[in-house]
């Protein structure tokens, strides 16, 4: 197996290096084309400057010399990708960058308005997703859900959004959604225990197969989920019935910044999981580095290896048997071009592994 990848890679090795003046050239075309200086009359708002809007004419998938990396291994790694254009968009951008699993939203993350999938959507985001290695599909829910809050209204509003999140998964045969735990405003106890009754709710209205993961937080204000006892406590107070259907996903950026020393006590968070939670309960994995430092309960993702985490806790992750099992997918910044940043933060993740 390992010969193989070697030769294929040596051959793509050879066209890359063939590829690469040109595509210099055109990455300082691109960049040229994306950093467009601010002025008075157009100033640049702090949220684009931060985060550029997609611009498909920026991605490397639409670039008809991309080569895609193909990687012969079974490695479960990939990224959080666009559906800008239609669910049936995302799988060609996983495969542009050599992805085995995949996230994406099954709408406008930021924005209330519900859509159902028909079965015309399921079927081209199927097919589309059959040209591609990936195993393990995720869709991640809308920010704006809150199923924690002690405002009904909103909360109501939220559990509606949160079934049709659901059903969206299982219209298009997604294995996971992943949910960030809402916000308890109030107490911390009356929050879990509110959370957890909506997310009974919202299995029991959407019967299927798709898994619940709860994801850490990185705990600033009264988010739940920041520690362990939370999460087992959310899965604790879902009844039997449904509690088959529900996960944890860890994201390394939020468990750093929650006080979870992934560099300095690697061994001992992954103990404390397993005793609190149960390694069984790890479904998904957010790999991110963070721009913010230990402890700080802050949410900023960087680049793989270029946060305060650093290459050393995403090599303990990649080498980590307990989760070799588990699909893990980045969300880091993706610059102009996503296909291009992401296919070499995926490549540096798999460069930590020991393939002795
Ligand atoms: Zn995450
Ligand atoms: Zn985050």
């Amino acid at each position: 197996m390992a010969s193989r990848r070697n030769t294929s890679k040596k051959k793509a090795a050879k066209k890359k290096a063939a590829k690469k003046k040109a595509a210099k050239k055109k990455a300082a075309k691109k960049k040229a084309a994306a950093k467009k200086p601010a002025t008075k009359k157009n100033p640049v708002s702090k949220r684009a400057s931060k985060k550029p809007a997609f611009n498909a004419k920026l991605d490397s998938a639409n670039d008809p010399s991309w080569i895609a990396p193909v990687w012969d291994d079974d490695v479960l790694l990939g990224a959080h990708v666009s559906i800008a254009g239609g669910t049936h968009h995302a799988p060609p951008r996983a495969r542009a960058i050599g992805a085995t699993a995949m996230q994406i939203f099954t709408k406008m993350a930021n924005r209330w308005a519900e859509r159902d999938c028909e079965p015309d959507e399921r079927t081209a985001f199927r097919s589309a997703l059959g040209d591609t290695r990936v195993q393990h599909t995720i869709a991640h829910d809308s920010y704006l859900i809150n199923l924690a809050s002690p405002d009904e209204a909103l909360r109501r509003r939220s559990i509606e959004s949160f079934v049709a999140e659901l059903q969206r998964c299982e219209a298009l045969g997604l294995t996971y959604l992943v949910s960030h735990p809402g916000n308890y405003i109030d107490d911390r106890a009356s929050g879990i225990r509110r959370n957890a009754d909506a997310i009974t709710e919202a299995l029991a209205r959407a019967p299927g197969e798709t898994i619940l993961c709860m994801e850490i937080t990185s705990g600033s204000g009264t988010a739940i989920g920041s520690t362990f006892e939370d999460l087992a406590e959310l899965i604790e107070l879902v009844p039997e019935s449904h509690r088959s259907r529900v996960g944890v996903c860890i994201d390394t950026c939020h468990a750093y910044s929650a006080g979870y020393d992934l560099v300095g006590a690697y061994d001992d968070v992954w103990q404390k999981f397993d005793d609190i939670v149960g390694m069984s309960r790890l479904k998904v994995m957010h790999l991110n580095d963070s721009k913010t430092p230990f402890n700080s309960k802050r949410d900023r993702h960087e680049l793989i290896g270029e946060g305060s985490l650093g290459e050393r806790a995403f090599r303990n992750v990649m080498n980590d048997a307990r989760l070799a099992g588990v699909p893990k997918v980045i969300e880091t910044p993706k610059g102009t071009d996503p296909t291009a940043t992401d296919a070499r933060m995926l490549e540096r993740l798999r460069s930590y592994i020991d393939r002795r």
